[in-house]
Formats: structure tokens, C-alpha cells, sequence
């Protein structure tokens, strides 16, 4: 059965980068008929930390990726032991006792002859009786894996095709810090094969990991899972994704109104796209049923923030159910102050207004004039009142308003027609007058709909403010 993984490590908050790669492992286990895995990779106690680590479930669990299993690697440290003691005693493994210092030195010594840096060995070399010395001596040591001289280390990358690196090209490295702590490289692996992982989805920054993790799984005895390495995602500018880009995370996203379905969909054609077809709105389901890592695109992606913002408006305006809209609109509304007791009308209103902004954040600001009844008219547009006969056409409509009921756009619009052929003024003076008296701006969601959607008191109301 297929099994994937994705494996974060706590450091900080989910990177788009990072979310797509889950959305293709947790796609292609799903496609599959497999399972995905959730791992916390928290080995490195310096940078992990524990909010980074529910702030990774919120937005996994936002973007509606599902895990079938969880771990996390700092409950995993007797495992690791065990794996690091087999290879000790088979040989694939030995402690190192060079100092920092020593290492520094090897270090310069390359650079100065321009060749690229690889451990010496020496410590390879250590007699047993020396290695206990240093042992009784209390030598601070890390474990370093032995890597064979020369050899080529081949695989078949499931999105890059053939990669074949030569194990010279790195060297001895090392599998457990002096502190005692395991590397990435090795616990990766001694989790992947226990955990019964079949196919590693990644960023293709780790493809100088894989040859090393390689060796391990050799030497462990495991059998080696398949490999797609994912291309990275490229700001506009052609550099790689990046804070300097503006908002990265999805935290930023969320934060800023954008819908999970509409993140989720647009970052699965960041890189992919199903074969014949120019579609671009998918559901999760239909994602499930045509994704398959053989149709990702080996070459960079580029971030496109205006296309996910279109993609999010389609989202809002056609694709969500009116009660999906709402329950994703009601925090934003919330937080906004607006009073939303009366559900019925909440949904009226966002029925009827949803093509009329692109994200959630926008849509608190468009919908200001249908939840607050205080309206801030600036004297400039006193001034464009006081032009346009708008105390005529206000007292006019209040009056009229009495008689009759606004249900929908078009009993506006004949209303105004009245009004227009009674006091003979133009449309624009009608409109204008109304809009500014209403929402105290000249711009905004249609007035006609505001009209139709608005209770009939708390229009009378706001008429006649201006009107006293
Ligand atoms: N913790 C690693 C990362 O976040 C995981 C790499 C892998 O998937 O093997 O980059």
C-alpha cells in the first residue's frame, strides 16, 4: 500500500513551499488509495518550538489536509539509539573525537586549496584501545557514518528523473551531535523505513540528503522508498519564494481572508496540472482522483499573488455554498464589530454581495454600510450634496419609501425612475445622493442592492440624519 509522509520541522510558520508539498504527498497517498503521515521533525531542540508545531496542525488542518498517523521525533529518541547502536556494531558507524577546532582547521585547509570540504577519516582510523582512552577521558564525541570511498549512488527521482551522485562528493558525516542528539539524515530514515513509508515527497533542496540517506537504508538493511523531489517555488522575480516576496505563510493567508479551498486548489497547479485539459478550478475530490506525481513539472513555479487572488474570488462569488461562505465569513465579521444576530439577514446580505470582493478581509470593508448605521459623511461630501438637489431627492424617496417595500435591485431602480421624473433631475443625482447619504462614499458595493437588502427603518434613519 502506498504510504506518505510529510515531515515539518517546528521552526516556523508553514511556508507555502512546504504546504504544497504536503498537498502533493497527502493527494498522492489519497489518489492511491494509501495512507499519509504526519511526522514532526523536532530533533533540533534549539530552533523547535512548541507553537511553531500547533500552529503547523491549525493550517494543515485549515487547508483540510487529514493525517491517518501522527509522530513526533523527540518522543522517538530510544528508537533512534537502538538504530545508531546497530551500526556502531556492524561498522557502518564510528564516534568521532575531532574538536570544532580541529574540524575548523580541515575546513581551512580545503578552502585554501580550493577543493571542496570532506572529513579527513581520521578518526576512522582510531585503534579500539584509543577509543576507549578517549572514552575514559570523557572526549566529547559525535557518531559519523562511514561512507564507502568512490562509490556512485544512483536513484530514479520520480518527478527529476535519473540523479546519480558519487559518495566522495561528501564524505564520513555525522549521524549523532556530542550533545546526543540523532541528525535529520539519520533519523529520516530510520523513521521512513519504520514507518513503512513507500514514496518520500520533498523539496528538491534535499536532493543532496538523498544519496546519504541512501546509504543508510543500505546499511540498515531496509528496503529504499521511492523519491519525488518537488521543484521550488520562485517569486516573481525569478528568486525562490521568500519573505522578501511579502506574505509567505499560510497564516498570512488565512489571516488575510483567503478561502483553504481556494489556497489548497491554487497551490496544486503551482507545479502540476492534470493532462488535456485548460481547467483550473478543481474540488478536493476531483484533485484526489486526477493527481499523480508522474504529471508534476520538473521545472520552477512561479508564485502569481493576483492569480490566487482571482482564484479566491472565484471561490467566494461561485464556487462555495452560501452556507459555506458564511461560515467562513463570520469570524471576519466578527472580529469587525458588526452585530450579526439575525442569521437570515447575514446571508442575504453575503448572497447577494459575493461578487463584490475577492477576500474575506475585503468583504468586512465592502460590507460596512449594511452592519453600521453611523455614517462618517467628510465635507467634502457635504459639498457633493449640497450640489446635486440631494435634500429634494432624499425627502422624496423617504417619503415614497412609506408606501412601499424594496424586496429587490429592480424595485430600486423603478423607484428612482419615479423620482427622476418627478423632480426631473438626472439618474446620476439620484444615485449619488443616495449613496453618499447611505454609506457616506461614492464607491461601494451597488446601491440597489444595499437598498433592497437594508431594513426599511435603518434607511429612513440614515436619510434622515442628513436630512435634520
Ligand atoms: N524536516 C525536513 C524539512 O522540513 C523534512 C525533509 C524530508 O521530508 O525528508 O525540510
Amino acid at each position: 500500500m502506498v504510504r506518505t509522509r510529510f515531515a515539518p520541522s517546528p521552526t516556523g510558520y508553514l511556508h507555502l513551499g512546504n504546504a504544497r508539498t504536503a498537498i502533493f504527498s497527502y493527494l498522492f497517498a489519497r489518489h492511491s488509495g494509501g495512507e499519509f503521515i504526519l511526522r514532526i521533525e523536532d530533533t533540533d531542540r534549539e530552533r523547535s518550538r512548541k507553537e511553531y508545531e500547533e500552529m503547523l496542525l491549525k493550517d494543515l488542518e485549515w487547508l483540510g489536509i487529514e493525517w491517518d498517523e501522527f509522530y513526533r521525533q523527540s518522543d522517538r529518541f530510544d528508537i533512534y539509539r537502538e538504530y545508531v547502536d546497530k551500526l556502531l556494531q556492524s561498522g557502518h558507524a564510528y564516534p568521532c573525537f575531532c574538536s570544532p577546532e580541529e574540524l575548523d582547521r580541515e575546513r581551512e585547509e580545503a578552502q585554501r586549496k580550493g577543493v571542496a570540504y570532506r572529513y579527513s577519516g581520521k578518526c576512522k582510523r582510531l585503534s579500539p584501545e584509543e577509543v576507549e582512552r578517549f572514552k575514559e577521558e570523557a572526549k566529547p564525541f559525535t557518531i559519523r557514518f562511514r561512507v564507502p570511498e568512490g562509490e556512485n549512488i544512483f536513484f530514479e527521482d520520480l518527478v527529476k528523473g535519473p540523479i546519480v551522485i558519487n559518495a566522495d562528493d561528501f564524505g564520513d558525516f555525522v549521524i549523532v551531535r556530542s550533545d546526543g542528539s540523532p541528525t535529520y539524515n539519520f533519523v529520516v530514515v530510520v523513521d521512513d523505513a519504520l514507518m513503512g513509508i513507500t514514496h518520500v515527497v520533498r523539496g528538491e533542496d534535499h536532493i543532496p540528503n538523498t544519496p546519504k540517506q541512501i546509504l543508510i537504508y543500505k546499511a540498515l538493511g531496509f528496503e529504499v522508498p521511492k523519491f519525488a523531489h518537488l521543484p521550488v517555488i520562485l517569486g516573481e522575480d525569478r528568486s525562490k519564494l521568500s519573505k522578501r516576496h511579502g506574505a509567505v505563510s499560510v497564516k498570512n493567508y488565512r489571516e488575510e481572508g483567503y478561502l483553504p479551498e481556494a489556497l489548497f486548489n491554487y497551490l496544486c497547479l503551482l507545479g502540476w496540472s492534470p493532462p488535456n485539459t485548460e481547467r483550473e478550478i478543481f474540488s478536493k475530490i476531483e484533485l484526489i482522483e486526477l493527481f499523480d506525481l508522474r504529471d508534476v513539472n520538473s521545472a520552477p513555479a512561479v508564485f502569481n499573488r493576483e492569480k490566487l487572488t482571482w482564484m479566491n474570488g472565484m471561490y467566494i462569488r461561485e464556487v462555495v455554498s452560501l452556507e459555506r461562505l458564511y461560515e467562513l465569513a463570520l469570524p471576519f465579521l466578527q472580529e469587525a464589530g458588526y452585530s450579526l444576530e439575525d442569521e437570515e439577514y447575514v446571508k442575504k446580505v453575503l448572497d447577494r454581495t459575493r461578487d463584490a470582493y475577492d477576500t474575506l478581509v475585503e468583504m468586512v470593508d465592502k460590507l460596512k454600510p449594511f452592519f453600521v448605521d453611523e455614517i462618517d459623511i467628510s465635507p467634502e461630501m457635504w459639498s457633493k450634496l449640497e450640489e446635486l438637489r440631494s435634500f429634494e431627492v432624499l425627502s422624496l424617496f423617504v417619503e415614497k419609501l412609506k408606501e412601499r417595500d424594496l424586496e429587490n435591485p429592480e424595485d430600486v431602480r423603478s423607484l428612482a425612475k419615479e423620482l427622476q421624473k418627478e423632480l426631473g433631475v438626472k439618474p446620476k443625482e439620484i444615485w449619488h445622493s443616495l449613496r453618499i447619504a447611505l454609506t457616506g462614499q461614492l464607491e461601494g458595493v451597488g446601491i440597489d442592492i444595499l437598498l433592497s437588502t437594508l431594513p426599511k427603518e435603518r434607511i429612513t434613519l440614515r436619510i434622515q440624519k442628513v436630512l435634520e
